[in-house]
This record gives structure tokens, sequence and C-alpha cells, in this order.
């Protein structure tokens, strides 16, 4: 048996008014329905504020579903009422109506409370505002699928374009900020491109982008992940929700698969296939931080893994 937690007493001590101070000063909103009466035993002053109505106005469960959006209301109701039934824990997105008519997303965190005999006593939980991500997440889809479109499209390569990554790059920086999430990024550059096209032609040197990109692609596997030309020889890889590791994972994973691929390469300076150089850089960007700052900052780590001698990831200042 694992022993109580040492501070368990001093906190089973505390006044309750510090949990309520606590409960009233978060952003989410905490709520309790008792499981009997389907009525609301607390809800947090905070909801005025978030949806317009009045902290008294939540009664039942229905001023709780009358105030769901009815696109939302009969499957967000049907879902938390059988997985209330089976007692298990669950979260909803819905868009919950305000008092003026407009709307908000709400993450709604539901526990199941139970009796010492294991019955449902109640349910408690605490709703978010989504909104910022939500409005985010569905730029994001619209984006992916307007990479459909051909204009979108490096017509040599078949990967997204520049365009496409200034149209997104933005975007993915608006919700790493609102999210916290980390966003990274790798700019990537062919190593000796210049020889490769003087010494097998531009027709070749066409052939060897198009495997490249597509090795590039390739690694880019996450839903969200974007693999884009950035212009002649170079490519970038926007990586939403990663950090410093799994970049660096992904870069690692770049370079074998290349290597893999033994592309020749007769004249490179670094050996007898293509190699790229890469900056790998990590952010979570916060009020001070600009977009264009950390892109420099990135493409700087590719020039010094130029100079430091090609073929290399370079992931950190020197
Ligand atoms: P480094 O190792 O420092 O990156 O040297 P590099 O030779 O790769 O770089 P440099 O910038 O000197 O040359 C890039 C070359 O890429 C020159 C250009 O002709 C070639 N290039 C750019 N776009 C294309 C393209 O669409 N097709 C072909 N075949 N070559 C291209
Ligand atoms: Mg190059
Ligand atoms: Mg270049």
């Amino acid at each position: 048996m694992t022993s109580p937690h040492p501070d368990s007493e001093a906190v089973a001590d505390t006044d309750p008014s510090v949990y309520r101070t606590l409960l009233e000063s978060t952003r989410a909103i905490p709520w309790r329905i008792d499981w009997a009466s389907m009525r609301f035993t607390y809800i947090g002053p905070q909801i005025e504020e978030l949806l317009g109505w009045k902290q008294s106005s939540w009664l039942t469960v229905n001023d709780w579903a009358d105030r769901i959006h009815e696109d939302d209301r009969q499957k967000t109701v049907d879902f938390c009422v059988a997985q209330s039934q089976k007692g298990v824990d669950h979260e909803a997105d819905y868009r919950a109506l305000t008092r003026d008519g407009d709307q908000v997303w709400i993450r709604d965190v539901v526990h199941v409370v139970r009796h010492a005999d294991g019955g449902v006593d109640a349910l408690a939980g605490f709703m978010f505002d989504i909104t910022a991500r939500k409005q985010a997440e569905d730029k994001i889809l619209q984006l992916q699928r307007e990479l459909e479109v051909l204009s979108y499209r490096d017509s040599l390569t078949g990967v997204a374009n520049r365009r496409m990554f200034d149209t997104l790059y933005p975007v993915e920086w608006a919700k790493a900020r609102a999210t916290g999430e980390p966003l990274s990024l790798l700019v990537i550059d062919i190593d000796y491109f210049k020889q490769y096209n003087d010494h097998y032609g531009h027709v070749q040197g066409d052939e060897c982008l198009r495997r490249v990109a597509q090795a590039l692609d390739s690694c880019a596997s996450r839903t969200r992940d974007l693999c884009a030309r950035f212009g002649g020889e170079e490519f970038v890889l926007l990586l939403p929700a990663t950090d410093e590791d799994a970049a660096r994972n992904v870069a690692e994973r770049c370079r074998r698969l290349l290597q893999h691929k033994e592309i020749p390469h007769a004249r490179s300076g670094v050996g007898r296939a293509v190699t790229v150089s890469m900056g790998v850089g990590t952010i979570v960007p916060g009020a001070h931080d600009d977009r264009n700052v950390f892109l420099d900052r990135v493409d700087r780590r590719l020039y010094q893994a130029k100079s430091a001698g090609r073929d290399r990831i370079c992931d950190t200042e020197t």
C-alpha cells in the first residue's frame, strides 16, 4: 500500500474558503450537479462574465442543455448522459450560447463523483473557454484543404510551396502562442547543389530536388506537419506541437533517410552522395517574440551547419 502524501492532512485541514477562492479565481469555471435531482448545486461566478447568464440562473441540467448551440445540443447531451450513466469521466466540446446571442466554444471536463457504495452521487467539472483554439484549428483545417489547391503546391517537387508556408506559419505561430505548445522549424539546404547541377545537368538536378523533397515530406508525418520548398534547393519543415527533442529526431530521421537513398553526387565536398545541412529551432512563442526573428535564428543555424562542414544538423547558437 502506498502511504498518504505527507501533506495530505495539512491539505484536509485547509479552510474551505481557500478552495472557494482558488476555484473562483481560475479562468476555468467549476460546477457541480447533483445526480438524483439533476440540479446544479454549484457553478462558479465566472460563468456570468463568460456567457452573460447570471450565476443564479443555472438551476437544472436543462438550463445547461438549453444554452448549448442547437447543432451541438443533442449529441453533447446524449454523450454526457451515456458516459455519466456508465460512471465514466469524460470531456465534451460544444458551442455554448451567450445571453446576447453569441457563441463560445466550451470544453467541459466532467468527473463522476460516487457514493461509498459505488453509485453515482454527482457530476463535477470545469468548463474551459476554447474559442481561440477552435478558431485556430478551424483555420488550419481550412488551410490544409486549400493545400490541395494547386496554387499552394510547388510544381516541380509536389510538396507545399513558399506561399503555403507563408500562410500557415503565422497561423501555427498564433496557435502555439495561444496553447503554449512548442513550435519547431527545420530549415534545410542541399549541400554542393551547384556542383550537382554543373556535373549532372539541370534535368537531373530537378529529379534530385524531387527525391529530396519526397524524403523530407515523408519525415513530416504528423497531420499538421508541413514540408515546403522554400526556394531553390532549400526546404522548410514546420512542426507544430513539437518540442526540441522531437524536432531533433525528425531532423536526424531526414538525414538517415537521405543517406539510405544514396543519391550519387560525384562532386560533393562531403562524400559520394547527396547530403543536406539543417538549422533546427523550437519556440514557445511569447508576447514579445517575432516569428520572423525566430525564422532568421533558425536560418542562421543552417549557415552554421554549412560553415561547420555541411552534412549536419545545428540546433544551437555557436
Ligand atoms: P551549399 O553547400 O553552400 O548549399 O552550396 P550550393 O552549391 O548548394 O548552393 P548555391 O546557393 O551556391 O547553389 C544552389 C544551386 O541550386 C544553384 C542553382 O542553380 C540550383 N537550383 C536552384 N533551384 C533549382 C531548380 O529548380 N532546379 C535545379 N536543377 N537547380 C536549382
Ligand atoms: Mg545548397
Ligand atoms: Mg541554398
